[in-house]
Protein backbone atom coordinates (compact mmCIF):
# COMPACT_ATOMS: atom_id res chain seq x y z
CA UNK A 1 0.00 0.00 0.00
CA UNK A 2 0.96 3.07 -0.74
CA UNK A 3 1.90 5.69 2.55
CA UNK A 4 -0.71 7.77 3.05
CA UNK A 5 1.52 10.99 1.79
CA UNK A 6 2.36 9.18 -1.60
CA UNK A 7 -1.07 7.82 -2.48
CA UNK A 8 -2.07 11.04 -3.91
CA UNK A 9 0.79 11.97 -6.01
CA UNK A 10 1.34 10.75 -9.35
CA UNK A 11 3.18 7.58 -9.21
CA UNK A 12 7.18 7.54 -9.55
CA UNK A 13 8.22 8.13 -13.18
CA UNK A 14 5.24 9.59 -14.39
CA UNK A 15 4.58 12.86 -15.31
CA UNK A 16 1.32 15.29 -15.46
CA UNK A 17 0.81 17.00 -18.08
CA UNK A 18 -0.65 20.72 -17.50
CA UNK A 19 -0.52 23.95 -19.61
CA UNK A 20 0.88 25.48 -21.39
CA UNK A 21 3.35 22.39 -22.01
CA UNK A 22 0.06 20.25 -22.98
CA UNK A 23 -0.82 22.36 -25.63
CA UNK A 24 2.65 21.66 -27.08
CA UNK A 25 2.40 17.85 -26.62
CA UNK A 26 -1.12 18.16 -28.37
CA UNK A 27 0.27 20.41 -31.09
CA UNK A 28 3.48 18.26 -31.66
CA UNK A 29 1.01 14.84 -31.68
CA UNK A 30 -1.13 16.46 -34.50
CA UNK A 31 1.50 18.09 -36.25
CA UNK A 32 3.17 14.20 -36.35
CA UNK A 33 0.01 12.45 -37.47
CA UNK A 34 -0.66 15.25 -40.29
CA UNK A 35 2.75 14.87 -41.48
CA UNK A 36 3.15 10.84 -41.35
CA UNK A 37 -0.39 10.58 -43.41
CA UNK A 38 1.34 13.05 -45.86
CA UNK A 39 3.55 10.03 -46.53
CA UNK A 40 1.17 7.58 -46.40
CA UNK A 41 0.98 6.16 -42.93
CA UNK A 42 -2.31 5.32 -41.52
CA UNK A 43 -3.25 5.89 -37.83
CA UNK A 44 -3.63 2.95 -35.37
CA UNK A 45 -4.34 2.18 -32.07
CA UNK A 46 -3.94 -0.97 -30.32
CA UNK A 47 -4.58 -1.62 -26.76
CA UNK A 48 -2.11 -0.59 -23.80
CA UNK A 49 -1.70 -4.07 -22.63
CA UNK A 50 -1.02 -7.08 -24.58
CA UNK A 51 -0.58 -10.78 -23.83
CA UNK A 52 3.15 -10.84 -22.15
CA UNK A 53 3.65 -13.55 -24.89
CA UNK A 54 3.79 -10.46 -27.67
CA UNK A 55 6.51 -8.91 -25.90
CA UNK A 56 8.62 -11.71 -24.95
CA UNK A 57 8.38 -12.87 -28.42
CA UNK A 58 8.47 -9.74 -30.03
CA UNK A 59 10.72 -7.54 -27.95
CA UNK A 60 12.87 -10.74 -26.79
CA UNK A 61 13.32 -12.33 -23.67
CA UNK A 62 16.90 -11.48 -23.75
CA UNK A 63 16.70 -7.38 -24.19
CA UNK A 64 16.77 -5.45 -20.80
CA UNK A 65 12.67 -3.40 -21.50
CA UNK A 66 11.58 -7.58 -21.21
CA UNK A 67 13.95 -8.96 -19.45
CA UNK A 68 13.80 -6.05 -16.44
CA UNK A 69 11.72 -3.48 -17.22
CA UNK A 70 7.70 -3.98 -17.84
CA UNK A 71 5.03 -3.90 -15.91
CA UNK A 72 3.70 -7.43 -16.01
CA UNK A 73 0.27 -8.46 -14.22
CA UNK A 74 -2.10 -10.92 -13.99
CA UNK A 75 -6.06 -10.47 -14.08
CA UNK A 76 -8.67 -12.23 -12.38
CA UNK A 77 -8.85 -15.19 -14.75
CA UNK A 78 -4.88 -15.43 -14.14
CA UNK A 79 -4.01 -14.32 -17.68
CA UNK A 80 -0.26 -12.58 -17.77
CA UNK A 81 -0.56 -9.33 -19.56
CA UNK A 82 2.03 -6.53 -19.98
CA UNK A 83 2.08 -2.90 -20.29
CA UNK A 84 2.91 -2.17 -23.13
CA UNK A 85 6.68 -0.82 -23.23
CA UNK A 86 6.93 -0.16 -26.95
CA UNK A 87 4.65 -0.18 -30.20
CA UNK A 88 5.75 -2.71 -32.47
CA UNK A 89 5.13 -5.47 -31.50
CA UNK A 90 1.76 -4.95 -30.80
CA UNK A 91 0.87 -3.24 -34.39
CA UNK A 92 2.46 -6.55 -36.29
CA UNK A 93 1.10 -8.83 -33.59
CA UNK A 94 -2.45 -6.24 -35.32
CA UNK A 95 -1.39 -6.60 -38.72
CA UNK A 96 -1.17 -10.30 -38.58
CA UNK A 97 -4.10 -10.49 -36.65
CA UNK A 98 -6.53 -8.64 -38.82
CA UNK A 99 -4.80 -9.97 -41.93
CA UNK A 100 -3.42 -6.52 -43.04
CA UNK A 101 -0.67 -8.19 -44.91
CA UNK A 102 -2.73 -9.63 -47.22
CA UNK A 103 -3.62 -6.80 -49.56
CA UNK A 104 -1.48 -4.39 -50.88
CA UNK A 105 1.94 -3.95 -49.58
CA UNK A 106 3.51 -2.62 -47.78
CA UNK A 107 1.42 -1.73 -44.98
CA UNK A 108 2.11 1.92 -43.29
CA UNK A 109 0.69 2.68 -40.44
CA UNK A 110 1.32 5.37 -37.89
CA UNK A 111 0.59 5.70 -33.91
CA UNK A 112 0.77 7.87 -30.85
CA UNK A 113 0.96 6.47 -27.35
CA UNK A 114 2.38 6.21 -23.74
CA UNK A 115 4.41 3.45 -22.98
CA UNK A 116 5.81 2.09 -19.98
CA UNK A 117 8.68 0.40 -18.41
CA UNK A 118 10.26 -0.14 -15.26
CA UNK A 119 13.42 2.16 -15.65
CA UNK A 120 14.92 4.27 -12.49
CA UNK A 121 13.58 7.99 -13.34
CA UNK A 122 15.66 10.70 -14.53
CA UNK A 123 15.56 13.56 -16.79
CA UNK A 124 14.15 12.60 -20.10
CA UNK A 125 13.71 8.86 -18.43
CA UNK A 126 10.14 8.68 -17.45
CA UNK A 127 8.06 4.70 -16.48
CA UNK A 128 4.85 6.42 -18.37
CA UNK A 129 6.61 8.37 -21.51
CA UNK A 130 5.29 8.95 -25.01
CA UNK A 131 6.37 7.39 -28.47
CA UNK A 132 5.14 8.30 -32.13
CA UNK A 133 6.28 6.01 -34.33
CA UNK A 134 5.59 4.64 -38.66
CA UNK A 135 5.59 1.51 -39.39
CA UNK A 136 5.96 0.23 -42.79
CA UNK A 137 5.26 -3.58 -42.80
CA UNK A 138 6.11 -6.18 -46.18
CA UNK A 139 8.68 -4.22 -48.51
CA UNK A 140 12.39 -4.79 -48.53
CA UNK A 141 13.33 -2.20 -50.97
CA UNK A 142 15.88 0.45 -49.82
CA UNK A 143 13.19 3.29 -50.54
CA UNK A 144 11.14 2.53 -48.12
CA UNK A 145 14.09 2.30 -45.30
CA UNK A 146 14.82 6.36 -47.11
CA UNK A 147 11.63 7.18 -46.75
CA UNK A 148 10.77 6.12 -43.32
CA UNK A 149 14.02 7.36 -41.77
CA UNK A 150 13.13 10.92 -43.85
CA UNK A 151 10.06 11.02 -42.41
CA UNK A 152 11.26 10.71 -39.04
CA UNK A 153 13.94 13.39 -39.33
CA UNK A 154 11.36 15.73 -40.99
CA UNK A 155 8.91 15.67 -38.51
CA UNK A 156 12.10 15.90 -35.73
CA UNK A 157 13.42 19.70 -37.84
CA UNK A 158 9.83 20.41 -37.67
CA UNK A 159 9.03 20.70 -34.21
CA UNK A 160 12.84 22.79 -33.58
CA UNK A 161 14.71 19.46 -33.11
CA UNK A 162 17.73 19.54 -34.91
CA UNK A 163 18.44 15.91 -35.42
CA UNK A 164 21.80 14.25 -35.85
CA UNK A 165 21.09 10.89 -37.75
CA UNK A 166 23.47 7.77 -37.02
CA UNK A 167 23.12 5.02 -39.57
CA UNK A 168 24.21 1.24 -39.86
CA UNK A 169 23.14 -2.29 -40.83
CA UNK A 170 23.49 -5.19 -38.88
CA UNK A 171 22.68 -7.76 -41.62
CA UNK A 172 20.48 -10.68 -41.35
CA UNK A 173 21.09 -13.52 -38.59
CA UNK A 174 22.15 -16.16 -41.24
CA UNK A 175 25.49 -17.87 -41.02
CA UNK A 176 26.96 -16.36 -44.29
CA UNK A 177 26.47 -12.94 -42.41
CA UNK A 178 25.60 -11.66 -38.81
CA UNK A 179 25.77 -15.36 -37.77
CA UNK A 180 29.57 -16.08 -38.86
CA UNK A 181 30.20 -12.08 -37.40
CA UNK A 182 28.41 -13.23 -33.74
CA UNK A 183 31.17 -16.02 -33.79
CA UNK A 184 34.01 -13.98 -34.61
CA UNK A 185 32.51 -11.32 -32.09
CA UNK A 186 31.96 -13.95 -29.49
CA UNK A 187 35.76 -14.99 -29.57
CA UNK A 188 36.99 -11.34 -29.03
CA UNK A 189 35.08 -10.96 -26.10
CA UNK A 190 36.19 -13.85 -24.39
CA UNK A 191 39.51 -12.87 -25.06
CA UNK A 192 39.21 -9.60 -23.60
CA UNK A 193 36.33 -10.78 -21.08
CA UNK A 194 38.65 -10.43 -17.59
CA UNK A 195 38.48 -6.24 -19.42
CA UNK A 196 34.86 -5.98 -19.43
CA UNK A 197 32.58 -4.34 -16.97
CA UNK A 198 31.64 -6.91 -14.25
CA UNK A 199 27.96 -6.08 -15.23
CA UNK A 200 28.69 -6.81 -18.86
CA UNK A 201 30.60 -10.11 -18.66
CA UNK A 202 26.89 -12.24 -18.71
CA UNK A 203 26.22 -10.48 -21.57
CA UNK A 204 28.55 -12.15 -23.59
CA UNK A 205 26.56 -15.36 -23.44
CA UNK A 206 22.61 -13.74 -23.30
CA UNK A 207 22.93 -11.23 -25.68
CA UNK A 208 26.68 -10.21 -27.56
CA UNK A 209 25.41 -7.69 -29.66
CA UNK A 210 24.30 -5.40 -26.79
CA UNK A 211 27.94 -5.16 -25.40
CA UNK A 212 28.13 -2.44 -27.71
CA UNK A 213 25.31 -0.62 -26.02
CA UNK A 214 26.61 -0.64 -23.04
CA UNK A 215 27.29 2.86 -20.95
CA UNK A 216 29.95 1.15 -18.53
CA UNK A 217 33.86 2.53 -19.31
CA UNK A 218 35.70 -0.51 -19.77
CA UNK A 219 33.42 -2.19 -21.52
CA UNK A 220 32.85 1.03 -24.03
CA UNK A 221 36.91 0.99 -24.22
CA UNK A 222 37.34 -2.80 -25.18
CA UNK A 223 34.59 -2.31 -28.00
CA UNK A 224 36.21 0.12 -28.98
CA UNK A 225 38.59 -2.47 -31.17
CA UNK A 226 35.89 -5.28 -31.89
CA UNK A 227 35.00 -6.22 -35.15
CA UNK A 228 32.52 -4.38 -36.05
CA UNK A 229 29.21 -5.92 -38.30
CA UNK A 230 29.58 -3.61 -41.13
CA UNK A 231 32.96 -5.35 -42.18
CA UNK A 232 31.16 -9.10 -41.96
CA UNK A 233 27.68 -8.19 -44.08
CA UNK A 234 26.99 -10.57 -46.81
CA UNK A 235 26.97 -9.43 -50.46
CA UNK A 236 22.90 -8.90 -50.65
CA UNK A 237 22.73 -7.09 -47.14
CA UNK A 238 26.17 -4.71 -47.71
CA UNK A 239 24.31 -4.22 -51.41
CA UNK A 240 20.91 -3.13 -49.62
CA UNK A 241 22.56 -1.15 -47.00
CA UNK A 242 24.59 0.56 -49.65
CA UNK A 243 21.67 0.94 -51.69
CA UNK A 244 20.17 2.91 -48.65
CA UNK A 245 22.61 5.32 -47.96
CA UNK A 246 22.62 6.30 -51.47
CA UNK A 247 18.54 6.79 -51.44
CA UNK A 248 19.21 9.18 -48.19
CA UNK A 249 22.52 10.74 -49.98
CA UNK A 250 20.19 11.62 -53.14
CA UNK A 251 17.75 13.36 -50.71
CA UNK A 252 20.29 15.35 -49.22
CA UNK A 253 20.13 13.70 -45.31
CA UNK A 254 23.13 14.12 -43.46
CA UNK A 255 24.04 11.33 -41.88
CA UNK A 256 27.13 9.30 -39.69
CA UNK A 257 28.17 6.05 -40.10
CA UNK A 258 27.63 4.31 -36.68
CA UNK A 259 29.13 0.61 -36.87
CA UNK A 260 28.37 0.16 -33.54
CA UNK A 261 25.21 1.03 -33.46
CA UNK A 262 23.04 -2.50 -32.80
CA UNK A 263 19.59 -3.78 -31.93
CA UNK A 264 20.66 -7.21 -30.22
CA UNK A 265 17.69 -9.09 -31.49
CA UNK A 266 17.55 -11.96 -34.47
CA UNK A 267 14.42 -10.10 -35.29
CA UNK A 268 16.33 -7.07 -36.55
CA UNK A 269 18.39 -7.04 -39.75
CA UNK A 270 19.79 -4.74 -42.09
CA UNK A 271 19.30 -1.47 -41.68
CA UNK A 272 19.40 0.32 -37.92
CA UNK A 273 19.15 4.07 -37.19
CA UNK A 274 19.20 6.53 -34.41
CA UNK A 275 18.37 10.15 -33.82
CA UNK A 276 20.25 12.12 -31.55
CA UNK A 277 19.90 15.62 -30.22
CA UNK A 278 22.72 17.66 -28.82
CA UNK A 279 22.20 19.62 -25.20
CA UNK A 280 19.86 16.94 -23.50
CA UNK A 281 22.90 15.39 -21.49
CA UNK A 282 23.34 11.33 -21.11
CA UNK A 283 19.61 11.15 -22.31
CA UNK A 284 20.52 12.05 -25.84
CA UNK A 285 18.67 9.98 -28.08
CA UNK A 286 15.16 11.19 -29.59
CA UNK A 287 13.91 7.95 -30.93
CA UNK A 288 15.79 5.33 -33.27
CA UNK A 289 14.54 2.82 -35.65
CA UNK A 290 15.30 -0.15 -37.97
CA UNK A 291 14.01 -3.08 -39.73
CA UNK A 292 12.77 -6.13 -38.41
CA UNK A 293 12.52 -8.51 -41.13
CA UNK A 294 12.15 -11.32 -38.69
CA UNK A 295 9.15 -9.87 -36.08
CA UNK A 296 6.13 -11.49 -38.01
CA UNK A 297 8.09 -14.85 -37.93
CA UNK A 298 8.57 -14.80 -34.30
CA UNK A 299 4.89 -13.91 -33.84
CA UNK A 300 3.77 -16.80 -35.86
CA UNK A 301 3.15 -15.09 -39.21
CA UNK A 302 4.37 -15.22 -42.57
CA UNK A 303 7.80 -13.44 -43.77
CA UNK A 304 7.02 -9.82 -43.77
CA UNK A 305 10.09 -7.60 -44.45
CA UNK A 306 9.42 -4.29 -42.38
CA UNK A 307 10.93 -1.11 -40.76
CA UNK A 308 10.12 1.44 -38.83
CA UNK A 309 11.03 3.82 -36.13
CA UNK A 310 9.07 5.54 -33.03
CA UNK A 311 10.42 8.81 -31.34
CA UNK A 312 10.38 9.86 -27.70
CA UNK A 313 7.97 13.01 -27.22
CA UNK A 314 8.77 13.81 -23.84
CA UNK A 315 12.87 14.08 -24.71
CA UNK A 316 11.53 16.39 -27.87
CA UNK A 317 9.82 18.49 -26.22
CA UNK A 318 12.63 19.20 -24.42
CA UNK A 319 15.04 19.76 -27.06
CA UNK A 320 12.83 22.00 -28.69
CA UNK A 321 11.74 24.95 -28.03
CA UNK A 322 9.67 25.59 -30.90
CA UNK A 323 5.86 27.50 -31.04
CA UNK A 324 3.93 24.79 -32.15
CA UNK A 325 0.72 24.97 -33.39
CA UNK A 326 -2.10 25.53 -30.72
CA UNK A 327 -6.20 26.59 -31.42
CA UNK A 328 -6.31 30.04 -29.53
CA UNK A 329 -9.09 32.32 -28.25
CA UNK A 330 -10.20 34.52 -31.56
CA UNK A 331 -12.76 36.65 -29.07
CA UNK A 332 -13.69 37.26 -25.37
CA UNK A 333 -17.54 38.13 -25.12
CA UNK A 334 -17.63 41.23 -22.17
CA UNK A 335 -20.26 41.28 -20.48
CA UNK A 336 -21.99 44.90 -19.08
CA UNK A 337 -24.85 44.16 -16.73
CA UNK A 338 -27.00 41.19 -16.11
CA UNK A 339 -29.18 41.14 -19.17
CA UNK A 340 -26.06 41.21 -21.37
CA UNK A 341 -24.18 38.03 -19.54
CA UNK A 342 -27.24 36.00 -20.73
CA UNK A 343 -26.53 37.95 -23.77
CA UNK A 344 -22.53 37.06 -23.55
CA UNK A 345 -23.28 33.24 -23.76
CA UNK A 346 -25.68 33.03 -26.61
CA UNK A 347 -22.88 34.92 -28.46
CA UNK A 348 -20.09 32.86 -27.28
CA UNK A 349 -21.89 30.13 -28.01
CA UNK A 350 -22.66 30.98 -31.79
CA UNK A 351 -19.47 32.18 -32.35
CA UNK A 352 -18.03 28.82 -30.93
CA UNK A 353 -20.58 27.12 -33.40
CA UNK A 354 -19.56 28.91 -36.39
CA UNK A 355 -16.04 27.90 -35.62
CA UNK A 356 -14.35 30.43 -33.86
CA UNK A 357 -12.30 30.19 -30.47
CA UNK A 358 -14.58 32.48 -27.65
CA UNK A 359 -14.44 32.51 -24.24
CA UNK A 360 -16.34 34.81 -21.74
CA UNK A 361 -16.47 35.29 -18.03
CA UNK A 362 -18.16 33.26 -15.30
CA UNK A 363 -16.81 35.10 -12.42
CA UNK A 364 -18.80 37.65 -12.25
CA UNK A 365 -15.72 40.23 -12.91
CA UNK A 366 -16.47 43.84 -13.46
CA UNK A 367 -15.66 45.65 -16.99
CA UNK A 368 -12.23 46.29 -15.75
CA UNK A 369 -11.59 42.85 -14.41
CA UNK A 370 -12.73 41.02 -18.04
CA UNK A 371 -10.49 43.36 -20.12
CA UNK A 372 -7.66 42.04 -17.59
CA UNK A 373 -9.30 37.87 -18.56
CA UNK A 374 -9.61 39.21 -21.94
CA UNK A 375 -6.21 39.85 -22.11
CA UNK A 376 -5.01 36.49 -20.35
CA UNK A 377 -7.08 34.42 -22.75
CA UNK A 378 -4.48 35.72 -25.51
CA UNK A 379 -8.31 36.87 -27.66
CA UNK A 380 -7.53 38.93 -30.50
CA UNK A 381 -10.78 40.71 -29.81
CA UNK A 382 -13.36 41.70 -27.08
CA UNK A 383 -16.97 42.00 -28.10
CA UNK A 384 -18.78 44.65 -25.86
CA UNK A 385 -22.29 43.74 -24.82
CA UNK A 386 -24.02 46.21 -22.67
CA UNK A 387 -27.56 46.90 -22.14
CA UNK A 388 -27.73 49.74 -24.80
CA UNK A 389 -26.46 47.36 -27.59
CA UNK A 390 -28.80 44.30 -26.83
CA UNK A 391 -31.45 47.76 -27.14
CA UNK A 392 -29.65 48.19 -30.84
CA UNK A 393 -28.74 44.85 -31.88
CA UNK A 394 -25.37 46.26 -31.40
CA UNK A 395 -22.00 45.55 -30.02
CA UNK A 396 -18.62 47.07 -29.83
CA UNK A 397 -15.28 45.24 -31.42
CA UNK A 398 -11.96 46.10 -29.38
CA UNK A 399 -8.83 45.39 -31.02
CA UNK A 400 -6.79 44.20 -28.31
CA UNK A 401 -3.68 44.78 -30.24
CA UNK A 402 -4.37 48.45 -31.95
CA UNK A 403 -6.57 49.63 -28.79
CA UNK A 404 -9.02 50.69 -32.21
CA UNK A 405 -12.77 50.12 -31.52
CA UNK A 406 -15.76 50.44 -33.36
CA UNK A 407 -19.17 49.97 -32.86
CA UNK A 408 -21.07 47.29 -35.33
CA UNK A 409 -24.28 45.28 -36.09
CA UNK A 410 -24.08 42.34 -33.89
CA UNK A 411 -25.32 40.15 -36.85
CA UNK A 412 -22.05 41.50 -38.51
CA UNK A 413 -19.94 40.49 -35.48
CA UNK A 414 -18.35 36.95 -37.40
CA UNK A 415 -18.15 38.44 -40.35
CA UNK A 416 -15.66 41.31 -38.45
CA UNK A 417 -13.39 38.80 -36.94
CA UNK A 418 -12.63 36.82 -39.96
CA UNK A 419 -11.73 40.03 -41.52
CA UNK A 420 -9.74 42.25 -38.98
P1 LIG B 1 13.32 2.55 -27.96
O1 LIG B 1 11.92 2.04 -28.08
O2 LIG B 1 14.03 2.06 -26.72
O3 LIG B 1 14.12 2.38 -29.22
O4 LIG B 1 13.20 4.11 -27.73
C1 LIG B 1 12.85 5.02 -28.72
C2 LIG B 1 12.82 6.41 -28.11
O5 LIG B 1 11.83 6.47 -27.09
C3 LIG B 1 14.10 6.80 -27.40
O6 LIG B 1 15.03 7.34 -28.31
C4 LIG B 1 13.61 7.83 -26.40
O7 LIG B 1 13.48 9.10 -27.03
C5 LIG B 1 12.24 7.32 -26.04
N1 LIG B 1 12.29 6.58 -24.77
C6 LIG B 1 12.62 5.30 -24.57
N2 LIG B 1 12.53 4.97 -23.26
C7 LIG B 1 12.16 6.10 -22.61
C8 LIG B 1 11.88 6.42 -21.24
N3 LIG B 1 11.98 5.52 -20.27
N4 LIG B 1 11.51 7.69 -20.95
C9 LIG B 1 11.40 8.63 -21.91
N5 LIG B 1 11.64 8.38 -23.23
C10 LIG B 1 12.00 7.13 -23.57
Amino acid sequence: MSSGSDAFRAPKGTNDLLPPESWRWQGAVRLAMDLFARAGYEPVETPIFEHTEVFERGVGAATEVVGKQMYTFKDKGERSYTLRPEGTAPVVRAVLEHGLASGALPVKLAYAGPMFRQERPQKGRHRQFFQLGIEALGSDEPTIDAEVIEVGNRFLKTVGVEPQLKLNSIGHPDPSCRGAYMETLVTFLRDQEADLAEADRSRVDTNPLRTFDSKEEDTIKVMEDAPKITEHLCDPCREHFAAVSGNLDALGLKYEMAPSLVRGLDYYTRTAFEFTSAGLGSQDAVGGGGRYDGLSEALGGPPLPSIGFALGLDRILLASQADLPRPGIDVYVVALGDRARAEALVQATTLRAQGFGAELDHAGRSMKGQMKDADRSGARFAAIFGDREIEMGEVTLKDLQSGEQATIRSTDLAQALEKP
